[in-house]
């Protein structure tokens, strides 16, 4: 049998909305399957090896963090295009629905060639994992054999991920549309067959990569193609298979408003059968694409009968402030949605967002949410910029901040997004008995980012903990992030 992996040192994880965990001097134990067995803090050096006595580990090797080393938990970035990874950083001059069509498209239509997909979703896995995202909802593109080939990428490079080929019948370009409604169906039938069919690390562990079906939005999917995807989310429920649904929603004013004249006119055809309640969610909850398990991107332009229907179905939000904000979207407004209970992570969407890592997303969701602020400044005061007492017990008023603090922004990134997932049991923070997602991250200015100054004489051992992870979310990146580990298995960052 293996041995565990046991570290000793300092870690930060998000317990709750507005509280971060601070540990010095833990030590915690991952077992042979990746799951996080024990962890005791606030150790002493010179009590570590009777508490692995006590554990049964005696003489087992200890791997010791430094000072300006500590551990977080893994980034979800719970809304990505991989196809689209190559277009970063062009197209900023368009807003969504001409961007689609003059820089999305065409590039997806380059994965009908399997081997040049494989080559692109290497360097994406690759890449994403080193910026420290151990979980990813991934868009593939139309294809069947090329997405099966992102999902088998994805699983070999022992990243957490879910893996949905677009659903496209209508209102695409001809070189990049599928034939039928029956046609995409079957296919995503196909793809979730392969995905469940690919090996689990052990047979205690979750399934690494899981299937999502993925209408790409309304626009681009007929009302039958709608209402089979919605079939299939039932059968599946049914056969105690449940699986999750990802989409868009309400990004764009110019998408809203030709989603709603194309379901307009479906509704007067009879297409919408399960009634309709003339909003852009209603119609993905008339075709019963709509529960715990759907992530709705962007959500920027929200009617109030939408964000009802959101919260009713308990369906969750993904936070995509970067594209938000490149493509002039909008400013989503996050606290409004946490206010109200719903569950909001965050996204990278690439490449409507230029940036693939998450910590970059955390930086824009603050801005966004100060952005929000600034424009209604009789309702927010200019301190404090943590949440009011109250908040130990409830959720804060969200409304009422110059802004959304730290703890919060930190847990959209982490545990926020795995309960977006249905994974805030296995991940998301270091919970004894959760599966062992995690980064090391490094301070040190031997790492290279010189935008990053931490004092290694300030602080004393462990007060430096709570201003060194600030400075990293602010000014960290890929080069501060040592190791990747997913399911305990060392799989990405600068030092492997
Ligand atoms: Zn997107």
């Amino acid at each position: 049998m293996a041995s565990p992996l046991i570290l000793y040192g300092s870690l930060v994880d998000s317990i709750s909305l507005t509280h971060l965990r601070y540990l010095s001097n833990a030590l915690i134990c991952i077992n042979q399957h990746g799951i996080i067995d024990w962890l005791v803090p606030n150790v002493p050096s010179s009590s570590v090896a009777s508490v692995l006595s006590e554990k049964g580990l005696k003489g087992t090797q200890v791997t010791q963090l430094k000072k300006g080393q500590f551990l977080s938990p893994g980034f979800i970035d719970t809304h990505t295009h991989a196809p689209q990874h190559p277009n970063l950083g062009t197209g900023g001059q368009y807003q969504l629905l001409d961007w689609l069509e003059n820089v999305t498209f065409p590039r997806e239509a380059r994965f009908k060639d399997v081997d040049y997909s494989r080559k692109v979703y290497e360097r994406v896995v690759k890449r994403t994992l080193d910026l420290g995202t151990t979980t990813s909802c991934y868009y593939g593109s139309l294809h069947l054999e090329s997405t099966k080939v992102l999902a088998d990428v994805v699983h070999a490079g022992g990243q957490r991920g879910f893996v949905g080929k677009c659903n496209m019948d209508s209102n695409c370009p001809s070189t990049y549309i599928e034939p039928s409604p029956s046609a995409s169906i079957a296919d995503t039938v196909s793809l979730i067959s392969h995905i469940r069919s690919l090996p689990a690390s052990s047979p205690t562990s979750t399934p690494l990569v899981q299937p999502i079906i993925t209408p790409r939005f309304a626009i681009s999917c007929s009302a039958p193609l709608l209402q089979g995807l919605g079939d299939l989310v039932r059968s599946e429920k049914e056969a105690g298979t449940e699986v999750a649904v990802q989409t868009h929603l309400g990004e764009n004013h110019g998408e809203i408003a030709f989603t709603k004249e194309i379901f307009a006119g479906a509704n007067e055809r009879g297409g919408m059968k399960n009634g309709w309640d003339g909003s852009y969610a209603g119609v993905y909850e008339s075709f019963g694409l709509l529960g715990e398990r759907t992530i709705l991107a962007h959500c920027v332009h929200l009617e109030e009968t939408e964000l009802q229907t959101i919260k009713r179905t308990n369906s969750g939000i993904s936070h995509c402030p970067t594209s938000n904000l490149n493509l002039r979207s909008g400013c989503a407004k996050v606290g409004e949605m946490l206010e109200r209970g719903i569950k909001v992570g965050l996204g990278t969407d690439c490449s409507g967002g230029y940036e693939s890592g998450i910590l970059s997303q955390i930086r824009s969701a603050s801005t966004t949410s100060k952005l929000i602020s600034m424009a209604s400044p009789s309702s927010a005061p200019s301190s404090p910029e943590t949440p009011p007492p109250e908040a130990a017990t409830s959720t804060p008023r969200y409304s009422t901040l110059p802004q959304l603090p730290l703890p919060t922004l930190f847990h959209l990134a982490t545990l926020g997004g795995a309960s977006l997932c249905g994974l805030d049991k296995v991940v998301g923070n270091f919970e004894v008995g959760k599966e062992f997602d995690a980064l090391l991250v490094d301070l040190g200015e031997e790492r290279g980012n010189g935008a990053l100054w931490f004092d290694e004489e300030e602080g004393g051992e462990e007060g430096w903990l709570e201003g060194g992870f600030e400075q990293w979310i602010w000014t960290g990146d890929d080069r501060n992030i040592a190791k990747v580990w997913v399911q305990g298995r060392l799989v990405g960052g600068k030092d492997l």
